[in-house]
Parts: structure tokens; sequence; C-alpha cells
């Protein structure tokens, strides 16, 4: 087809979805993507089994420069709508952890399932081509591509962000809204390992590969998205940290600023290294009784306490040793950047779009979804779950 009711540019989570459903509601869908192989983020994504949503996916769980700018579409389209979905298409899913989704079995059939959403809808999908241009004809939008021009009264971007540019990440959305002067909030890799100076990690090296719950703060409030804790898991790296706790962390963090970890994940150590508990044990010993050995081994070399008797340590030197396991404050040297992100950070600035239609206020018929805009979620499905509920919200309202 020459001409469509709408053309979807981005084949990702939310342009599939968004494009499925506008189909079923009786819309002429030309669904466009570059890359070769469509949904490759889901694909990846979950280690391989798609963690798709969070049941307890809630406004609180996504950061954008205006926090209530995703309650209406969120609100709209639920956690439970999509697993409605799921089970539609008898994909066996699992809870792993607080609320978190995952297939069974592969993502591949989060994709399959989109591709038959698509086909229910009579989507026609055009991939891989390349958009040269979109511009705006009167009322209606011409998109040219090397596989001939498009036209429709509507344009859905769902490009998605700049993450793992190796399977087809690109910036077209923002430099394509840059032509129009639409507001970009600044972007950054989001849901990302952090690097660490050799200073800043002097004791710390040979512990690669060790994980283990922490407390981690990072943000300040009032600067950009605020500040927050976790409590979730870490990893050390050869390259500085990662895990679960490490990722939520880094959406707050702010260059140049510090990050503090409990590594005891919030214990009351006075209680725990009681003496009459642990006083007979040397250093390294009392903090085993709640520390991986390894890590406890560093901690009593790194302040020079190993093999001394716990009882024997002056009680300034106790307390010392507590807080810099309880408040350990350290200043990343950066992320591991966009080749290791899960997400991007800041988009297509909320202001210039209607948070219940996902429209542009200034360009009728052109609509943002999905990563490109600015909303983030935390780790745990809130990312998929944001996708789904953009591209609805911008189906109905182009097929109302
Ligand atoms: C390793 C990894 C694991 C992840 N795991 C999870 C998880 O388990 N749960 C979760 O909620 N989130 C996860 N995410 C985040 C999630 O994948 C994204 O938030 C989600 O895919 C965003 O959906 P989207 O449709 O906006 O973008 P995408 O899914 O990235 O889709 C964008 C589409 O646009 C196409 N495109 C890009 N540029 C162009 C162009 N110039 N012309 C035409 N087409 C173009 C791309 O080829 C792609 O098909 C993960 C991300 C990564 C990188």
């Amino acid at each position: 087809m020459n001409s469509a009711d709408v053309i979807v540019i981005g084949a990702g989570a939310a342009g599939m979805f968004c494009a499925g459903v506008l189909g079923q509601r009786g819309k002429r869908v030309l669904l466009l993507d570059h890359a070769k192989t469509l949904g490759e983020k889901i694909r990846i994504s979950g280690g391989g089994r798609c963690n798709f949503t969070n049941r307890d996916s809630s406004p609180s769980h996504f950061l954008s420069l205006n926090p209530d700018f995703a309650r209406s579409a969120l609100a709209r389209y639920s956690p439970a709508d999509f697993v409605t979905l799921v089970n539609r298409y008898r994909i066996q899913f699992h809870e792993k952890h607080r609320g978190q989704l995952f297939c069974d079995e592969s993502s591949h059939l989060i994709i399959q399932m989109l591709r038959e959403e698509c086909l229910l809808g009579g989507v026609e999908i055009l991939h891989p081509v390349e958009v040269r241009a979109v511009i705006r004809e009167g009322h209606q939008w011409r998109v040219k591509t090397d596989a001939g021009s498009y036209q429709a009264s509507s344009i859905v971007m769902a490009t998605g962000g700049l993450p793992v540019p190796a399977i087809g990440a690109s910036a077209f959305a923002l430099d394509f809204a840059k032509t129009l002067d639409i507001p970009i909030a600044p972007v950054r890799p989001g849901l990302v390992p952090l690097a660490f100076t050799s200073d800043a990690f002097r004791g710390l090296e040979s512990l690669a590969g060790l994980s283990l719950p922490v407390c981690i703060s990072a943000g300040r409030k009032g600067v950009r998205y605020g500040a927050s804790t976790f409590d979730e898991d870490l990893l050390m790296t050869h390259k500085g940290l990662s895990g679960p706790a490490v990722l939520q962390a880094s959406n707050y963090w702010e260059e140049g600023e510090d990050i503090v970890l409990d590594w005891s994940a919030g214990l009351d150590l006075e209680a725990v290294l009681n003496e009459k508990l642990v006083g007979a044990k040397t250093t390294e010993g009392a903090l085993a009784t709640f520390l991986p050995e390894r890590l406890a081994q560093a901690f009593s070399a790194k302040i020079q306490l190993q093999g001394k008797k716990w009882a024997e340590i002056s009680r300034v030197d106790r307390q010392s040793m507590i807080r810099q396991i309880q408040h350990w404050q350290v200043k990343p040297a950066g992320t591991l950047g966009w080749k290791k992100a899960e997400v991007m950070l800041g988009g297509i600035d909320t202001d210039a779009l209607d948070s219940k239609t996902m429209m542009t206020k200034n360009f009728p018929g052109l609509y943002f979804i999905g990563e490109c805009v600015d909303v983030t979620g935390h780790l745990g499905g809130h990312n998929f779950q944001w996708a789904w509920a953009s591209g609805y919200a911008c189906a109905l309202a182009i097929s109302a």
C-alpha cells in the first residue's frame, strides 16, 4: 500500500503492540523497521526469557522530568491486561522476584505473539527498510524510504532508545524531533553497570564474581530524578559494580556524584557484632558472620585489622569499621555506556506530548511512544509495561 491510516516507525515492543491494536480496531497500518530481524530487544531481554511486565508496576516505578506524565497511560493499560493477552496465547510464565513476570521458555514467544496480533489486525510490515524522510504535507504525513514513498494521516514514532547499537538502536526519533524543534530531555545510559577508578576500588579488585545483597543509595533530592535507595543484589565485576542493585541506582546517579553502599543490607551491626557473640573470633571471622568470606577478608585487610580478635579491637576502630561497611561512599568514574545499558534515560520531553494520547501538542497526527519518550522504568519489567501502555494509549486515541 502507498497510503495508510497510520504509519508506525519502529517494530519493537511499543511499535508492534500499538500497530496490532490499531489494526484490530479497523485502521490500515503500515509498520516500518530498518532491522532485518524484528523485536531484537525483546529477544535479548530478561536473559532470553523477557521480563514482560511487573505485577506491581505503578507510576512510582518510573523516572521522568514530569513524574505525573505516565500516570494516565499506565492506568489505562495495566500489567493484568498484558497478562490476559499472554494467557490468551498460552505462554507459560513465572514470577521470579518482586512481581517480575518472565516467560518459562523463551522471549521469542512474546515476539511471535506481537507478530500474530499484527497479523490479526492486517498490519503490513515492511523491513528492512531505510526511512529517509518524514515530511508534513498539509493534514497528511509522507514517509520516504528506500522502498518507496508512503502517506498517512498519523505517524507513530516508536524507534526506541540508544542502548545496544549493535542490534539496531538509533537516534531516529530524537533527530527527527530536533528538526521540528520538539524539546528533548538530555539522554544518558540507564540501568547500566558502574565503573570505578582503581583508587576507589583498592583492596576490592580481587572480588570479581562475588554477589551479595546490599542497600544502595544514589542521586540527590531536587536534582533531575531525585534520590532513591534500593535493597537488591550487587555483583562485583572486573570493571566495577553491577547486578540489580547497581543497575537500579545508575538511573539516579549523576556524573561526579557519590553512591553510598551498605554492605550489610541494613543489619543492626551493633547487635550482630556483639562481643558476647563474636568477641573470640578474628575480625574477618566476625565480619564473615554476615558478609561473604572474601569480602570479610578484604575489609579487615583494608583497615589493617586482619587476624586481630574482635574483642581486642578498640571501640573507636570497631565503630569506624562498622561505618565503612554501612556507609561506603564512593564516586563512580562513569557508566559502561550505551553498549551495556538496558534503557535510555531522557528522550522526547513530555511537555511536548499529550499524556492521554501521546500526540505532540504542536503537530496534529504525530505521536511518540515507548522508550524514545522521557519515561524510564526501574528494573523488573516496568520498561516493557511502559511500551505496552504508551502504545495502547496512542492506538486508542488514533482509532477513537
Ligand atoms: C539487554 C537488555 C535487556 C532488557 N530486559 C528487559 C526486561 O527484561 N524487561 C523490561 O521491561 N525491559 C527490558 N529491557 C528494556 C526494553 O527492551 C525496552 O525498554 C523496550 O524494548 C523499549 O521498547 P521500544 O519499542 O520503545 O523500543 P525497541 O524495542 O528498542 O524497538 C525499537 C525498534 O525501532 C527500530 N528502529 C530504530 N531506529 C530505526 C530507524 N531509524 N528506522 C526504522 N526502524 C528503526 C529498531 O530496529 C527496533 O525494532 C532490556 C533492554 C536491554 C538492552
